[in-house]
């Protein structure tokens, strides 16, 4: 036995599959398959064969076997069938020959028969134990009943079920042991304590002995395989050694003997069920296969359990989200109906407690860190994340500060909602050795041994829970999955809600609008009777009673007669804005050029703004549209233009149009006063004006234009730089038939 003081630190590097060393109850033999020369030999033959392993290797297989024997297995290498194990005794003591190849080295492991179960275990209570495992409800029942079975059957003063999570930690989750045993039910174990090499072994092989913990190991002779020239792999072997990394583990328990069977699911190592007996104890081959066989069916009914437990969970959180549904569709605020029922959106999944964001108000729910401390979490990390769902059970290793609220907040699950209000939903789970309960008594802590520490199942538990501190159970899948169809939820409910909404806006700007030009209409309508009135007698006052009036009395009716007019040409506007678009459509081809001449002579801008130059293009192309709008829209264009250069140093207003492949743009510029960029998205409102008094207007010129085009669904658009004139572009698309 290796008797150099280890530490669990070196396990995780211990090359284990090419231990070179057997267990003591047996012998490991390698031959070469074709000739069947013995190659390689544990030195422990000379034990129980009685035979050197000097005399042995070079020799043929025949000095250990039958002939009859020898030529079956020649027949089956030949014929490249399997070779099954078979019975052989040697030097009076009965053994079973288990074969197997390791790269081209067949393997044969001389173990001592044993004694069998009686055959009526096999007959009657196999059956019996396959069933009851089968019917159980739930992974735990399952679990508390195969290890009962395998102490019934095998005897082991302790079985354990052992299941591994996510990260290769261990925790005993079923226990049957004999009374005076201490519980280690519940404990918990860090991964190293199992490291990936052994757990590959356990995958390959899947039921391992140690017959004996305090055996002599012995050595394979020669150390380097003679047929591949290398350190033969013997993981698959019955008889190999083990790690004394492992052997020193089990004595400083006091275990005497184990036995290990792999559970597998979906090809991965989900746990062990391990047996510690405390005294010597030897399990045949068969018996092997037993405890095998029922492994396996135990994993099989393990994978339809899985399977129901995720459809359970799925199941659960589908009701909770069913509600939550109900709850949004009910009530206007999805933020109220996420958070102020008695269900809540941390209902959908197992957390501590949960957080709604919204526009910069959080809102708690359950457990959670402080208010001040999520803002934190939100804007440092969270916000910056580009995926909408984010989840971790270890906070701390992203986001350092999440150290200080480990109890609360260990693992989080971030969901941004598609709600254009930067709204994110949180899930907290807390430290998971915070739950995590053990039997008997934890004072009772390590191993120390010539100033060296062991681990002991309690060490172990210790080391699990320092490793553990502030990380939190896993997100599973379905968690996942359940946050994700929530979110489909939300969302689908948000657009369902926003639509609603602009279809009744839409219904209310609509009647808004109605009223609107009714009240524009008739107010304009209205108010011009009385106008006329006053404007009426103050030009009478003016033409036939000015003389004998003092100056203050003239500039007094002059002002009246000048206020008429201005208001009677707001009102003219006023008027013609609100008809814009009162009558339908009255589409005709029309003749541009025609139709600027006679805004020009109308306008008389000849006389007006006699130092004005005018370019114009010849032969515009011609529009589909409403003769009365679109003459309104150049009406204001062009008058525009002319007004606002009139006080440049030589004023040029220029008509023209750029032919375009799809609607040709027209536009009306001018070398004026310009328009700040900056300003220019607000002229287009009604009464809304830039230029200062020097220049008359009622700022709805533009908003007629603007109401034109878009009635003829075509675009206006302009390009202006103060002081250096402004350029005005239409488009009007032809009308779709
Ligand atoms: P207004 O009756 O004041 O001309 P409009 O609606 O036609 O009203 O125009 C709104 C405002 O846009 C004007 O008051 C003026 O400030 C600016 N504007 C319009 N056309 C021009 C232009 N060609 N050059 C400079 N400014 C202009």
């Amino acid at each position: 036995m290796n008797t150099q003081k280890t530490t669990i630190t070196n396990c995780e590097k211990e090359p284990i599959h090419i231990i070179g060393r057997s267990q003591a109850h047996g012998v490991i033999l390698v031959c070469n398959p074709i000739s069947l020369e013995i190659t390689q030999c544990t030195e422990n033959a000379e034990q129980l064969f009685g035979l050197s392993v000097n005399h042995l290797l070079g020799q043929n297989l025949a000095i250990l076997i039958s002939s009859e024997k020898i030529s079956q297995i020649t027949e089956k290498l030949d014929q490249g069938k399997n070779l099954l194990p078979d019975e052989e005794v040697i030097n009076n003591s009965k053994f079973l020959i288990i074969p197997h190849f390791s790269q081209a080295n067949l393997i044969l492991d001389f173990e001592f028969a044993g004694i069998d179960l009686p055959s009526s275990i096999n007959q009657n209570l196999l059956p019996s134990i396959l069933s009851e495992i089968e019917n159980t409800k739930t992974i735990p029942e399952m679990c508390k009943l195969a290890v009962s079975q395998i102490k019934n059957l095998f005897e082991y003063d302790r079985v354990m079920m052992y299941k591994f999570d996510d990260e290769w930690n261990g925790e005993v989750i079923a226990e049957i042991k004999e009374i005076h045993l201490e519980s280690w039910l519940g404990l918990h174990y860090p991964a190293r304590d199992i490291p990936k090499q052994a757990r590959e072994i356990f995958l390959k092989q899947g039921v391992r002995i140690i017959a004996d913990v305090n055996f002599i190991t012995s050595k394979l002779i020669p150390e380097i395989s003679p047929i591949s020239n290398k350190p033969l792999d013997i993981s698959r072997s019955e008889l190999r050694s083990v790690s004394p990394i492992h052997i020193e583990y089990l004595q400083n328990m006091g275990v005497g003997a184990s036995l290990t069977a792999a559970i597998i699911l979906d090809g991965e190592l989900w746990g062990l069920l391990a047996c510690h007996h405390y005294s010597p104890k030897f399990i045949n081959y068969h018996q092997r296969q037993t405890c095998k066989f029922i492994t396996q069916v135990f994993s099989n009914s393990l994978s339809v359990k899985t399977t129901k437990t995720f459809l359970h969970h799925m199941e659960a959180s589908e009701e909770v989200r069913k509600k939550l549904v109900l709850q949004m569709e009910s009530i206007s605020n999805i933020k109220d109906s996420l958070l102020n029922f008695s269900l809540k959106f941390t209902d959908i999944i197992e957390c501590s407690g949960g957080a709604f964001y919204q526009e910069g108000k959080l809102k708690l729910v359950g457990i959670t860190p402080q208010k001040e401390d999520i803002m934190d979490l939100l804007r440092n990390f969270i916000f910056k994340k580009d995926e909408e769902v984010f989840y971790t059970k270890n906070l701390k290793a992203h986001y350092v500060k999440a150290k200080t609220y480990t109890k609360f907040a260990s693992g989080i699950l971030s969901l941004r909602l598609k709600d254009a209000k930067n709204s994110f939903l949180l899930w907290f789970r807390p430290e998971i050795s915070e739950t995590v309960t053990w039997g008997g008594n934890p004072e009772k802590i390590g191993f120390i041994k010539e100033g060296v520490e062991y681990l002991s199942p309690r060490k172990s538990f210790e080391k699990w829970t320092q490793q553990n501190a502030g990380i939190s159970k896993q997100w599973e899948n379905y968690d996942l999955q359940a946050v994700a169809a929530l979110q489909e939820s939300i969302t689908y409910i948000i657009v369902k809600k926003q639509r609603d909404e602009i279809l009744d806006l839409n219904d209310q700007l609509i009647v808004a609008n109605q009223e609107l030009q009714t009240f524009n209409y008739s107010i304009s309508h209205d108010l011009r009777a009385p106008l006329r009135g006053i404007e009426g007698y103050a030009r009478i006052l003016r033409d036939h009673h000015l003389e004998g009036l003092d100056d203050y009395s003239k500039k007094a009716i002059n002002t009246i007669v000048s206020s008429a007019e201005d208001m009677d040409r707001l009102i003219e506007d006023i008027l013609s804005y609100s008809s814009v678009g009162k009558t339908n459509l009255n589409r005709e081809i029309l003749s541009i050029d025609k139709m600027i001449e006679d805004i020009l002579l109308k306008q008389n801008m000849a006389k007006h703004f006699p130092n004005t130059s005018i370019i114009l293009a010849s032969e515009f192309p011609k529009i589909e549209a409403d003769r009365r709008l679109i003459s309104q829209l150049l009406n204001n264009l062009i008058g525009n233009a002319f007004k606002y250069s009139s006080k440049s140093l030589k004023p040029l207003v220029e008509i023209g149009y750029i032919k375009k492949e799809k609607e040709n743009v027209y536009f009306v510029k001018d070398n004026g006063i310009g328009i700040d960029p900056n300003l220019n998205h607000k002229i287009f409102d009604v009464f809304s004006r830039l230029a200062g008094d020097e220049y008359e207007g009622s700022g709805i010129g533009l908003a007629i234009a603007k109401k034109v085009v878009d009635i003829h669904q075509g675009e206006l658009w302009l390009e202006s730089n103060l002081n250096k004139g402004s350029t005005f572009f239409f488009s009007i698309p032809n009308p779709v038939n």
